[in-house]
């Protein structure tokens, strides 16, 4: 059976969209106003989101560049009906690429499909496989969210793969159902008779999309350190955020932490509103901030905005329906993430303002000051076994290279996960896959299955302690191959140094802060940036190396335990003089 899918669907995006350098930035700050008054015009410059292009080129001028440099059209304008083009640009404009909303790369479109939980089924698993063959170029990503991305989307196949992964069950809620309005309508009637009814799903179905994030553990339920089991919380979650239609105004990158304690945990990564659970004297209860992570002693960088009360589980859904109105009610319309109102409203009005929303009493809980997770966080137990809470059970994980998994290897993991496991997968915010519940005789077998699919099990395989962004290949902004310098740096990388290769300064591929990172600055050419507690890359302690003087460098730093914090100026050369090809060592002592 073929289903209908509105036009808008895969034509939402404005024309200056089109040309996206996009690569699917999870975590960056640029983004789209959600919350534009009706009928108010969008300006190109509202339409930078992400790692987009389109912004600051005017969309005519723009649409010829595109042409001239992507052969490949990525969004189809699917019909010259003036009130479907008029719908279209009404839909929410962003440039976050999403399952209904194709949006632009160098090699193709990009598709992101958005998991509960980074949860699918083997079946789902082999749908997307199939679907990135047919209509794509056969490369799928894990993202840094725990989600799944389709790369290369092929022009003239958007509907196609919408289609496929709508029949999939990979939309959003009621995407199948609603996706068929009326008795199986043709195109023609359908678009003659059903309009108004399909711009509005179109528009429904894009924020319910759109919506769609909140993070867990991918061993929510199964790792022996949980306090709760987060994943059902988290399906309440997403049913809440999908259902109230004010909540169809937030950003697409506003985000939620749902963190039920586990020892596997990414809990690093700042998100709008954090929840982590806590034993009380009694029983557990969700302790929450703002814009920032749960404080975690395995992770001293990362921005603990700290603790301001607590919940009862039973009102975790009420506290967030309360604090995402209260956003809404007081955020400037360009202020489109928690940080923006934080800095114009402190923390207690806001919870005053929200305590119209609940009725239970919600202020700060001064004795939550220094608060701070009791299990620390070991992303260690994503790759290989690790005993689940239920006896005579594991999850056994492993990590493509960089994230990426081609068509074959997903039905492999499918089939793993059916014949041992039980028949589902977990995407990880590592950019990895868990396969959960497997009995203690299959263990061996799951992990060298994994191996022989070529994801690494082990922590000592220096490529699970590497990652990229697209890069050149994939990103029109990116100075580099990313990707492919990534893949030679590892096997040189020294022992316990994690490094992260950005093509650019928006640094998609990390949303939290790496020891190292390597800024590229020309082909196969990097600066390098040690952490040093403050946002961003850090200190610059080395300019314009190859990625063998990069192996170099880092094999010397990797020895010194204190951050080098030395300004980067120290480092720049006139423009005039010559850099050198190898820049020394910051530190005095390297
Ligand atoms: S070059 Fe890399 S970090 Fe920069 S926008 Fe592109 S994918 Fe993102």
């Amino acid at each position: 059976m073929s289903l209908w899918l509105p036009p808008q669907l895969y034509a939402a995006s404005p024309p200056a969209l089109r040309a996206t350098g996009s690569t699917g930035k999870a975590a960056t700050d640029f983004d789209l106003p959600a919350r534009r008054p009706a009928g108010e015009t969008v300006r190109a410059s509202q339409h930078r989101a992400g790692c987009t292009d389109a912004a600051a080129t005017p969309a005519p001028r723009l649409a010829r560049a595109t042409a001239r440099r992507y052969p490949v059209s990525v969004l189809k304008q699917a019909s010259s009906s003036p009130v479907v083009h008029h719908a279209a640009l009404a839909l929410r404009p962003s440039a976050c690429p999403g399952l209904l909303r194709i949006v632009a790369a160098r090699d193709g479109g990009l598709c992101r499909i958005k998991l509960p939980g980074g949860a699918l089924s083997a079946a789902q698993a082999r749908a997307i496989a199939d679907a990135s063959v047919q209509h794509a170029a056969g490369t799928i990503e894990v993202t840094n969210r725990a989600n799944l991305q389709v790369r290369g989307v092929r022009g003239g196949h958007e509907a196609a793969l919408i289609e496929a992964l709508i029949e999939a069950e990979l939309g959003p809620s009621g995407a199948l159902t609603s996706a068929r309005p009326g008795p199986t309508p043709t195109m023609a009637t359908a678009e003659a008779s059903h309009v108004d009814t399909s711009a509005a799903y179109a528009s429904t179905a894009l924020a319910a999309d759109d919506v769609r994030n909140v993070m867990i553990s991918p061993a929510a339920g199964r790792d022996p350190f949980a306090l709760f089991d987060t994943a059902p919380l988290c399906n309440e979650l997403l049913a809440l955020l999908q259902s109230e239609p004010r909540f169809a105004a937030l950003s697409p990158k506003f985000a939620l932490l749902l963190d039920g304690g586990e020892k596997l945990a990414r809990v690093d990564h700042p998100h709008d509103v954090w929840l982590a659970a806590t034993q009380g004297p009694d029983d557990v209860r969700f302790v929450f901030g703002l814009a920032g992570c749960p404080p975690d002693a395995g992770s001293p960088h990362a921005n603990h905005g700290g603790a301001l009360s607590a919940v009862l589980p039973s009102q975790v859904c009420a506290l967030i329906g309360a604090v995402l109105h209260t956003f809404l009610d007081l955020a400037a319309t360009d202020a489109t993430r928690m940080r923006h109102l934080l800095a114009t409203h402190a923390a207690d009005a806001l919870l005053h303002h929200a305590q119209r929303y609940v009725d239970f009493p919600l202020s700060r809980d001064a004795s939550l000051a220094g608060w701070q997770r009791a299990t620390r966080a070991d992303a260690s137990l994503r790759l290989g076994a690790s005993d689940q809470r239920q006896p005579g059970t594991w999850h056994a994980g492993g990590q493509p290279p960089l994230g990426r998994l081609d068509a074959a290897t997903l039905h492999g993991l499918a089939t793993l996960a059916h014949l041992h496991g039980d028949g589902t997968l977990r995407m990880t915010p590592w950019q990895s896959v868990l396969l959960p519940d497997i009995a203690t005789h299959a263990v061996a077998a799951v992990i060298n299955g994994l191996t022989e699919l070529g994801l690494a099990t082990d922590p000592a395989q220096a490529i699970t302690r590497v990652m990229a962004c697209a890069g050149s290949t994939g990103c029109a902004r990116s100075l580099a191959d990313t990707k492919a310098d990534a893949l030679r740096l590892a096997p040189r990388l020294p022992a316990d140094v994690d490094v992260h290769l950005s093509g650019c300064p928006r640094s998609c591929a990390a949303a939290h802060c790496v020891p190292f990172t390597l800024l590229a600055v020309a082909p196969g050419t990097y600066d390098l940036y040690r952490r040093n507690g403050q946002p961003g890359f850090g200190a610059c302690v080395a300019h314009r190396l190859t990625i063998d003087e990069a192996s170099d460098a880092l094999t010397r730093l990797a020895h010194i335990d204190a951050p080098i914090d030395i300004p980067v100026d120290t480092h720049i050369h006139d423009a005039a003089e010559p850099r050198p090809r190898t820049k020394p060592m910051s530190n005095p002592d390297a």
